[in-house]
């Protein structure tokens, strides 16, 4: 299975906890801060998504949505 997904990057706390649990190393930290101060995570297009969605059901903030291809 294949996926992909939208990181809502002014909802994001950097709590990383995505990167964490993401099996496929999809996600990573970004440097560049949101209006509310954080760092919002991003892709590395360089891991395929698999579109388990784990992400998005350990997003404290609703700030990931999943696309499954
Ligand atoms: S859906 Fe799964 S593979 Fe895709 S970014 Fe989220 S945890 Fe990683
Ligand atoms: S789990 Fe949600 S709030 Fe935490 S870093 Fe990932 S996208 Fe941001």
């Amino acid at each position: 299975m294949k996926g992909h997904i939208k990181i809502k990057k002014e909802i994001c706390k950097e709590c990383l906890l995505c990167i964490h649990f993401c099996p496929k190393g999809h996600i990573i930290a970004s440097k560049e801060y949101n209006a509310q101060g954080y760092r919002p995570v991003c892709v590395n297009e360089e891991n395929e998504c698999n579109g388990c969605a784990i992400c998005a059901t350990m997003c404290p903030d609703i700030a990931i949505e999943v696309y499954r291809e």
